[in-house]
């Protein structure tokens, strides 16, 4: 949900009227009257006229076409598979705005969607993990005798995975995590895991984000990894690369190494995932573990991904909005890198050299 009732004043506060959509709610466990108590208008015409569109989901024709030339449009928009989508909002002079393009710099944390939605998921995998474990994550010291706590490993040390090691270990279980960036190493250690120092240069691309790795040094980070996953009992992996498919970390083969029931989270599944052979939505068995492939991880945590992500869209409107109108200053630096079509142009250079 792109706006929770607790967020309608601040748009009100700033001199715009708020119109829902009845039921628009109802899946972040919000109902209508909330939305009314709350100050907003509830009406199946909410996109009719309006000046700005918020979504979770890109707009659909019908709103397209219920919206005026020159509104505003805030959603999460994946332009690269999106190109007919984008073409159509670029034709109706719509001024869309990607929320997964909104630049990664301080200024914009508040407006980060990406970072609020990967920390839900990433706190959801741990959970997952834990869940399907037919082990305890934490030590016991019992009567009865110790029981020795879960090993899990985590490979992809971002928002997403600093949140499932987090998670892990407010749970027990002792964690091992890996990631190719150099300074992941101390972000681990900060959330109390033991860093897995490979042979190996790291991979740091720009922004902070890492780098495609060659054939070559894939081989070697498989073969370097293959003993920490046949130890881990429970293995969750978060790894990505911006703009492109998820790096295959983990073969069949070392998933056939684990032990009886072990479990395997993967939760770059939808990019194509992190172990060879996940499928996204659905849990198979590789050898003796369980290996479930991620979709749609924030969504299993409504009410909370919500909340986020609508604090990140009513900061992106507010930062755009001047005296209850939007005035979209293209020469600021977070207004400019995440709108995609403006004025009849397709503004986003990469979806622009895309577009047939
Ligand atoms: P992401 O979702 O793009 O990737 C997840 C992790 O996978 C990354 O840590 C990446 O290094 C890792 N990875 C990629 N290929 C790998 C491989 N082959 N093996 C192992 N690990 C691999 O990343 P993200 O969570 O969006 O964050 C990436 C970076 O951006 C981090 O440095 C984070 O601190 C930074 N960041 C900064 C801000 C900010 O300044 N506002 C906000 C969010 C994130």
């Amino acid at each position: 949900m792109a706006l929770v009732p607790g967020l309608v004043a601040r748009l009100t506060g700033a001199g715009f009227e708020v119109a829902v959509e009845p039921g628009a709610g109802l899946p972040a466990l919000h109902p209508d009257d909330e939305y009314r108590a709350a100050g907003a208008t509830v009406t199946s015409d909410a996109a009719a006229g309006a000046g700005a569109l918020l979504g979770v989901q890109p707009p659909t024709e019908a709103q397209i076409k219920a919206l005026t030339p020159g509104a505003v449009v805030v959603s999460f928009l994946p332009t690269a598979h999106e190109l007919p989508l984008v073409a159509r909002l670029r034709d109706a002079n719509l001024s869309a705005f990607a929320m997964e393009l909104v630049p990664r710099t301080s200024r914009a944390q508040s407006m980060d969607a990406l970072s609020s939605q990967a920390l839900v998921a990433g706190y959801r995998c741990a959970l997952m993990a834990a869940e399907r474990l037919p082990k305890f994550f934490p030590l016991l010291m019992t009567a009865a005798g110790t029981v020795a706590p879960a090993k899990v490993l985590v490979l992809g040390a971002g928002v997403a995975g600093l949140q499932a090691i987090s998670t892990a270990r407010r749970l027990g279980a002792v964690v091992r995590a890996y990631d190719v960036r150099a300074a992941a190493a101390e972000e681990v250690r900060s959330v109390g895991a033991e860093f897995i120092e490979l042979d190996l240069p790291p991979l740091e691309g720009t922004g902070g984000y890492a780098r495609e790795m060659t054939e070559d040094r894939a081989a070697r980070q498989l073969e370097l990894l293959a003993p920490h996953v046949a130890a881990a009992d429970a293995l969750i992996t978060t790894a990505a690369v911006p703009g492109r498919r998820a790096p295959t970390l983990v073969t069949r083969a070392m998933v056939e190494g684990m032990k009886p029931g072990s479990v395997v989270i993967d939760m770059a599944a939808e990019q194509g995932g992190n172990v060879e052979g996940v499928v996204s939505g659905a849990e198979i068995v590789i050898g003796d573990a369980r290996v479930w492939g991620g979709r749609n991880m924030a969504s299993q945590m409504p009410a909370q991904a919500s909340q986020l992500y609508s604090a990140n869209v009513v900061n992106l409107v507010l930062h755009m909005a001047s005296e209850g109108a939007l005035t979209l200053d293209l020469d600021d630096d977070i207004v400019a890198g995440c709108c995609v079509t403006h004025d009849g142009k397709v503004r986003h250079a990469p979806t622009r050299e895309l577009m047939p």
